[in-house]
């Protein structure tokens, strides 16, 4: 059997999403207007153009992780949370506390990663 309580855990991946979904909605630019193009050499724009290049990437970042505690809690519902996807291998409980969404053990996360 797992270790893993899958109440609390549900609970704290639901609260992720739920805390994820804010800062999507709160850090994602607006809808940049398609008639001011600024112009170049324009101190102004280029600032913005940086701040929302910033807050993409962070946004990015969130929808990510989003995707992935989405995954986890899919996996929850199957109950396959808690094991490595690529191996199988039951994920360690400090792994898990870390990073609760975590899909796999730290050797496959690692090939998977330089795979890409
Ligand atoms: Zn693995």
């Amino acid at each position: 059997m797992p270790t893993v309580d899958a109440h609390d855990t549900r609970q704290l991946l639901e609260s992720m999403v739920a805390e994820l979904d804010r800062s999507v909605a709160t850090l994602r630019p607006e809808p940049s207007d398609p008639d001011d193009h600024g112009t170049p050499g324009d101190a102004d724009a280029g600032l913005e153009l940086a701040d929302n290049a910033r807050s993409t990437a962070v946004v990015e970042a969130a929808e990510e992780q989003l995707k992935h505690v989405r995954a986890a809690l899919a996996r929850l519902d199957e109950g396959k949370y808690g094991r490595c996807v690529d191996c199988g291998t039951e994920l360690p409980q400090d792994r898990l506390e870390a990073k609760p969404e975590a899909a796999r053990c730290m050797s496959c996360q690692a090939k998977a990663e330089s795979a890409r």
